[in-house]
This record gives C-alpha cells, structure tokens and sequence, in this order.
C-alpha cells in the first residue's frame, strides 16, 4: 500500500536526518510519478504528498491540467527532473513549479524568455554531472561558476541550486563521494552566488546516503509508487 511505503520512506529521511543532526523539515521529499497514472498520483495527494516530480515535459503537462501545481492556482508542486529540449521551455514556464535539470545557457535563456509575462521566476537546479560518466546530462563540476555568470542577468531564472543523478552503485555508499562532491561545490559556489543554497540528490537506491551529505530535495519514484515497466 502506498500509504505504508510513504509512512516507511518518511521514518527512513527521519533517521538519516538524526544521524546527520539535521532538521527533517530541511528534506523536501518529491514523489517521482513518471510513467504512473493520474491514479497513482492522486493516491499520493491523498496520503499527504504535495511535491510531485516527472522528467517528460508531456507528461508534466497533462499531469499538471488534472492537478495544478501552485503555479496554476494549485496546492501541490510540479517538479521538471528530466533533460528537455529548447523547444519545450515554454511548457516548463507554463507548467513546472521548479525547474530541476537546467543543462544549459541555451535552454536558461529561452526558459527566460518564455517565463515573460507568466510568472515573477522560474526557481532551477542546475544539472551538475558528477559521476564522470560522458552519457549523463549535466554541466561538469568546473562549467558551473562560468555558467552562473552568464545566466545571472536572466531576470526570469532564479537559480537556487545544484542537482545530480548519481551512478548507479550496488552499494549505496559508492556514491556518497558524488554527493560529498556536489555538496562542496555548493559550499564554494554558496559564497560567491548567495541563491545557490539546494541540493536536490538521492532516489530511492540512495536517498538516505544524500540527506547525510545534505541533500534538500530528494527524488523518490520507485520505492513509493512499484516498480516502473
Ligand atoms: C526516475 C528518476 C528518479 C527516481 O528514480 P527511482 O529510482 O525510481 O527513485 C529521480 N530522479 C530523476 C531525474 C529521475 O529521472
């Protein structure tokens, strides 16, 4: 039942945040609704979810018709976790309460234009590719300062932090170097651009290991709604 994995991944962010003397309310837990049914999401809003995340823009859209994040008048929050193309910007403007895989100057840009007139900001993560393999999305680690630089005149972009997707690892532990490496750029990059203070990282294979390494939002999918085919 969903309602007792929520309550078993809950006790689980809980003891991660004790073990790092954190404050659970520092952990946004987003539900990773990708591929489920509208069904599957709402059974998730009733069980007390409000952060939803998805990584196809298409998806987001009809999602976000049937349910509207706050955005839109709403009381749930729509996260954009995925790769997307320039082309889609304006649908992320429309539709995504946050903007989690902000990849790009390209995409910022013309997610900048697009936000015109629809909304104050758009709050992004950048995509940072920490894990070195070359197939992952992402800026390398060192791209990110430069980057920042140039999208700070972006009125419409506020950036408020950095995201990854870790390589997979039998063992949870193999990938706590990654976040330990996001973290400390976040620290450095803190200091010189006062907004990036997020660290969204962990899915359901490594969550507690992220919120140890002080991970702010964390992406759940599979250990909540099964298994995706
Ligand atoms: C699918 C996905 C997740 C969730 O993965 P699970 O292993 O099912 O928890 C998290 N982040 C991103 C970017 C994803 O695409």
């Amino acid at each position: 039942m969903l309602r007792e994995r929520l309550r078993k991944i809950r006790e689980r962010i809980k003891q991660a945040c004790e073990r790092a003397g954190r404050d659970e309310q520092s952990v946004t837990l987003i539900a990773v609704s990708k591929t489920f049914p509208m069904s599957s999401v709402l059974e998730a809003y009733q069980a007390g979810i409000r952060h939803f995340g998805e990584n196809r823009v298409q998806e987001l859209n009809e999602k976000s018709k049937s349910l509207p994040g706050v955005l839109n008048d709403g009381d749930i929050y729509w996260h954009m976790i995925g790769h997307a193309q320039r082309n889609k910007a304006k649908d992320i403007a429309s539709n995504a309460d946050m903007m989690h895989s902000l990849d790009s100057v390209r995409l910022a840009s013309e997610l900048n234009k697009r936000a015109s007139g629809l909304r104050e900001k758009i709050p992004c993560m950048i995509q940072v590719n920490v894990s070195g393999e070359s197939s992952k999305f992402g800026l390398q680690p060192q791209e990110v300062d430069g980057f920042l630089e140039e999208i700070q005149n972006f009125e419409h972009i506020d950036a408020i932090g950095l995201m990854t997707l870790a390589a997979p690892a039998k063992n949870p532990e193999d990938i706590r170097p990654q976040f330990t490496l996001l973290r400390a750029l976040r620290d450095e990059l803190g200091g010189k651009y006062g907004s990036i203070k997020n660290l969204s990282m962990g899915m359901s294979g490594d969550f507690e290991v992220a919120i140890e390494e002080g991970a702010t939002h964390v992406r759940v999918g599979s250990l909540l709604f099964g298994s995706r085919h």
